[in-house]
């Protein structure tokens, strides 16, 4: 066995091959090396600038350069704001749609449920795109569905949902579409000139390479209008916090400031890469080096070339019984790479992720140390379908 030196972040840390939080730039995490008061003007100003450049990234800007649509953010993690999206969208009169091929799909369930809203499903296996003509036939049959939910890329697998062929069906059944871009906005083109949506959600922490701690929402100003009074709670009513930025430029409650001044930084990288195709293209990069490298050594991964999302990667489980993953995940760490599990339920697996501040040369290091994690165990191949020798 050879152990050379760690790979390692900027600031010397493990390389996070996850789907979030995920590996962050050296400036990004010294922006946070201040306080602010949550009143203070330079705070506020970031504040602005950070949500202003969400609605261009979003493409939320009509052609005399005045938004379309609104970022309304919100405290906490990504699921925060697609608890927020849900709960402030669809009244309690109305009916939600879900479209479901993994956890986060379920997820959204689980809160209109919670929520008190009714609710109705399409569920596909985790490595099959939602069915569009299913979705249309329904739409058509059930006239009491008002809104439809739909992840843009499901992380649970990786793959990559039709959501413009999604949004034109449910913009011609005349329904609204809500939008769960958590793990693709900012790396995978959502434009809203072209994509009809009512509102979309993402986070800090993923393809802007922010820290965790901030969920915001792509709210369409005329829908969002619609919302006084839907919300079931107090903290995530994206009318109620809309309609105080508008009014004092200012968080309801404790913002968390560094986390917006970090993402501040980030967004600014974010457009020094060359914005939404700067990044993408690193990340497609990147799958490609990964992808390519592991079926060199014998892996499979769940998802066809076409259905894959350059965000994260599930592998099959490998055969061989002297492939033990948690010697694997461990010999992996050992060597500065942190990978994922699988959250599948149609197939043992594991994940690894293309996304934060990673680059093509440490997606080669990650392979490296695959492979020098395989001989040390003895596995000669990464197959599923044969035990190697
Ligand atoms: C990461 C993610 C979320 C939010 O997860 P949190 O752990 O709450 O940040 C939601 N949807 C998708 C598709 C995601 O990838």
């Amino acid at each position: 066995m050879t152990i050379h030196k760690p790979a390692a972040s900027e600031t010397g840390d493990p390389l996070l091959l996850t789907p979030g939080p995920l590996t962050t730039s050296a400036s990004v995490k010294q922006a946070m090396v201040h306080d602010w008061g949550s009143r203070d003007a330079g705070f506020l100003a970031i504040n602005k600038m950070v949500l202003d450049r969400i609605v261009e990234l979003a493409g939320a800007v009509n052609e005399r350069g005045e938004g379309t649509h609104v970022t309304v953010p919100v405290q906490g993690s990504g699921t925060f704001a697609v608890e927020a999206m849900i709960t402030s969208f669809v009244p309690k009169t109305g009916k939600l749609l879900v479209l479901i091929n993994g956890a986060y799909g379920q997820r959204a369930l689980k809160i209109a449920q919670i929520a008190g809203r009714a609710t109705a499903s399409l569920e596909t296996p985790e490595d099959t795109p939602p069915d569009l003509a299913q979705l249309e036939a329904m739409l058509a049959a059930n006239k009491d569905i008002t809104h439809v939910f739909a992840v843009h890329c499901e992380t649970t697998s990786g793959i990559l949902n039709p959501i413009a062929e999604v949004a034109e069906i449910v913009a011609k059944q005349g329904r609204r579409l809500l939008v769960d871009s958590m793990s693709a906005f900012g790396a995978l083109e959502i434009d809203a000139r072209k994509i009809t949506y009512d509102a979309l959600a993402a986070s800090s922490n993923k393809c802007l390479e922010g820290v965790p701690g901030l969920g915001f929402v792509v709210c369409r100003n005329t829908a969002l209008a619609e919302c006084k009074g839907n919300s079931t709670t107090l903290v995530l009513d994206l009318f109620d916090q809309a309609e105080a930025f508008a009014r004092t430029g200012q968080y309801r409650f404790t913002p968390p400031i560094h986390v917006i001044v970090a993402l501040g930084k980030a967004i600014e990288e974010h457009a020094a890469e060359g914005g939404v195709a700067g990044r993408g293209k690193r990340y497609r990069d990147n799958a490609k080096v990964l992808i390519d490298g592991m079926r060199a050594m014998g892996f499979q991964t769940l998802l066809p070339n076409d259905l894959q999302a350059p965000i994260i990667v599930t592998f099959h489980m490998p055969t061989d019984p002297k492939f033990v993953f948690q010697r694997f995940y461990d010999g992996l760490k050992d060597r500065g790479y942190v990978i994922y599990p699988g959250k599948l339920t149609v197939a043992d697996s594991f994940r690894m992720g293309c996304i934060g501040r990673l680059y093509p040369e440490h997606m080669k290091g990650a392979l490296a140390a695959v492979r020098d994690v395989l001989d040390e165990l003895r596995v000669s191949n990464g197959g599923p379908a044969l035990a190697a020798e």
